[in-house]
């Protein structure tokens, strides 16, 4: 009765009744794939997603997401409005749901302000004067109708630029640009330091030289790019920022490595490596940031490799995401003073396709105000011309900054990067996370063949894959300890946390690689899980397959020149030969070192069978094999492992500021 009740109260309402419980969902989806199979059968439309008790117990709010659509349609009579009862589905929906939520948001409904943000923006003058304002006093249920997906109302900037450009100071800005509408709340505020800040002013007629110095709020010791001293190890950070009190849009900055590295070119095409690594485990991007200096007359010659790199990643939809920003531009009257012809002339040499530098997605800054900021309170002093210089510099920035925000929000789609983007770049990477499960894989099929064939028919080798649980690295050259396993031994690579230097050893850092999982195994008292003809197939397939892998890093990507399967196949023949030497009884092992040895030239021929035949892989075939091996279980449990791994390398790297 009650259901006959809603339906008709929202049939009046103009929705559509759809029961979920006719569709393909289940409790193994989340709201993720719900959302794509939702959207998959009906464009143009909003679902709201509830239940009866769902419903019954948050009536209000369901009452306010109605009329909420309802104002929309009236906008927008193409719109269709469908209701999503998940009462008798499996799936336990936990909260009043709109679909398609902002990511969704096609182009055909770009003209809808896909948030109460960005319609803050444009609102009023008043309202621009502050973000945080602005935010703060809207209707915060507005926001709560993305809150299960929280990835959603992230506004993701990726800030790149040549080493020295001043992005450190930059976000300290910037953020204190949003929080403080003036220097004089700022002054009498609490600013915000999120990267330690020290640096010389001058002070007096005789221009005393005087240290000034402001640590971050969480002492966290965080890593200036800008100085980067001795430290080889540097990694993309975010920093995260929360804009309102639900802590449902958040703004993270990505602060990565400078280029123009005083280490080289290497270093520099090293570090563009991780960003784009990086950036490929993101959900999406808002904006890409080109920090500059005004007033340049040569471009960093890294400049033009970085973005044609960015490009190799991601497609021409985010030629629109990029803005360029420049510091310290109180100087060129915030211009771009000289640096503009030159970006210009690198911008149309570029073979990516049009970058816009047009005044929309152009900010110019100048920190000078905040460095002031932070003199003022070591108890430097200033006189009026200069305070007042600093007040308009400040109030110019403040503009800048809510003129950036509003145009993220407003002016450019959001670029996804979790759905099925294909690129070489991508299946590179998807690739190189591959090799070490695969390589573990194919060793661990030969221990259980080796005991098949040795008729030990009551034990086999289960492979389980723990995730550390923060970020280790394995290091290449110490020597890994040895465990017997039933009547195997087994090398075990003890996890080694990096710092500015190894905690564990002191070979030198460029010695270690990321080890997101430890392969760990387990006796079984039974027999393996595969028929020998099962284990002989998978030994085929997933051999054959490392060589098609081989050959699209080596020929297609080029993103190596040693094969990083081979390598693998005689780090682990190397160990097994070792394993023999030093331990006696060790018949299985030195079988699995021979075994090892001839699935390692069945590798190598396939690769040169392949080279010779000459064929370059088409991205798609490359893509469907990466999808066949990627769902084999034991390659998928390691490939799970590794993402998860990621995920808290990157956490740990991610430094979150409650409420600016
Ligand atoms: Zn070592
Ligand atoms: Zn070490």
């Amino acid at each position: 009765m009650y259901k006959q009740n809603i339906i008709t109260y929202l049939q009046q309402h103009r929705f559509q009744y759809l029961n979920v419980a006719n569709l393909n969902v289940n409790r193994t989806d989340n709201e993720k794939t719900i959302e794509d199979k939702l959207i998959q059968c009906y464009q143009h439309l909003r679902i709201l997603c509830s239940s009866d008790t769902l419903t019954k117990n948050n009536f209000q709010e369901f009452q306010k997401r109605i009329n909420y659509l309802k104002e929309e349609l009236s906008k927008n009579s193409n719109l269709h409005l469908i209701y999503a009862d998940f009462t008798d589905s499996s799936f336990p929906l936990s909260t009043i749901l709109v679909l398609p939520s902002l990511k969704q948001t096609h182009n055909d409904i770009t003209d809808y302000p896909s948030s109460r943000f960005t319609a803050a923006a444009t609102i009023s003058l008043e309202h621009q004067k502050s973000i945080l304002q602005s935010v703060n006093t809207t209707d915060p249920s507005i926001f709560s109708t993305l809150q299960s997906t929280p990835s959603v109302n992230t506004i993701n900037i990726l800030l790149l630029g040549e080493t020295g450009v001043g992005k450190s100071t930059f976000i300290n800005a910037f953020v204190n640009y949003l929080k403080f509408g003036s220097l004089e709340k700022a002054r009498t505020g609490k600013p915000i330091v999120i990267i330690s800040v020290s640096f010389i002013a001058t002070v007096g007629d005789h221009f005393e030289e005087r240290i000034v110095k402001f640590d971050d709020i969480n002492n966290s010791n965080n890593e200036d790019f800008d100085h980067p001293g001795e430290s080889v190890t540097q990694r993309c950070k975010s920093y995260l920022f929360h804009l309102d009190k639900t802590s449902t849009n958040i703004l993270r900055i990505i602060d990565t490595p400078g280029f123009g590295d005083t280490r080289g070119l290497e270093q520099d095409d090293f570090n563009m490596q991780h960003i784009l690594e990086y950036i490929s485990n993101l959900t999406h991007l808002n904006a890409i940031c080109f920090l500059l200096k005004p007033n340049t007359s040569r471009l960093n010659i890294f400049f033009h490799t970085c973005i044609t790199q960015l490009f190799s990643l991601l497609d021409r939809n985010a030629l629109n995401n990029i803005i360029f920003c420049f510091t310290n531009s109180r100087s060129t009257f915030y211009t771009p003073g000289d640096t503009a012809p030159v970006l210009k002339q690198t911008l149309i040499s570029l073979s990516i396709g049009d970058v816009p530098f047009k005044k929309d997605n152009t900010f110019c800054f100048d920190s000078e105000s905040f460095r002031y900021l932070v003199a003022l309170q070591n108890g430097i002093p200033f006189n009026d011309d200069e305070k007042h210089e600093y007040e308009i510099s400040w109030s110019t920035s403040v503009n800048e900054s809510n003129r950036l925000i509003g145009y993220i929000c407003r002016n450019v789609t959001i670029y996804r990067i979790d759905n099925k983007l294909q690129s070489m770049k991508r299946a590179q990477f998807e690739i190189s996370d591959m090799v070490r499960p695969i390589l573990e894989t194919l060793r661990n099929i030969l221990r259980n063949y080796i005991l098949y064939k040795m008729n030990l028919l009551r034990t086999s080798i289960l492979l389980c894959p723990r995730v550390n649980d923060q970020f280790f690295t394995r290091c290449l050259v110490c020597k890994p300890s040895i465990h017997s396993l039933g009547d195997f031994y087994i090398a075990h690579y003890l996890p080694h946390k990096v710092e500015k230097k190894c905690c564990n050893c002191t070979c030198l850092l460029d010695q270690h690689i990321p080890m997101y999982y430890v392969p760990e195994y387990k006796i079984l008292n039974d027999v393996s899980q595969y028929t020998e003809k099962e284990m002989i197939n998978r030994l085929y397939e997933l051999c054959y397959a490392s060589a098609e892998f081989a050959y699209f890093l080596l020929y297609d990507a080029r993103s190596t020149k040693d094969n990083p399967f081979f390598i693998g196949f005689i780090e682990m023949i190397a160990i097994e030969t070792e394993i023999c030497k030093n331990q006696t009884s060790s018949t299985l092992n030195s079988s699995l070192a021979t075994a090892l040895r001839d699935i390692a030239d069945k590798h190598e021929n396939r690769l040169n069978d392949i080279v010779r035949w000459a064929k370059s892989s088409n991205l798609s075939d490359i893509y469907n094999l990466i999808n066949t091996i990627s769902n084999y279980d034991m390659v998928c449990e390691q490939l799970a492992a590794v993402k998860e791994g990621r995920k808290i390398m990157m956490k740990q790297y991610e430094y979150e500021f409650i409420r600016i």
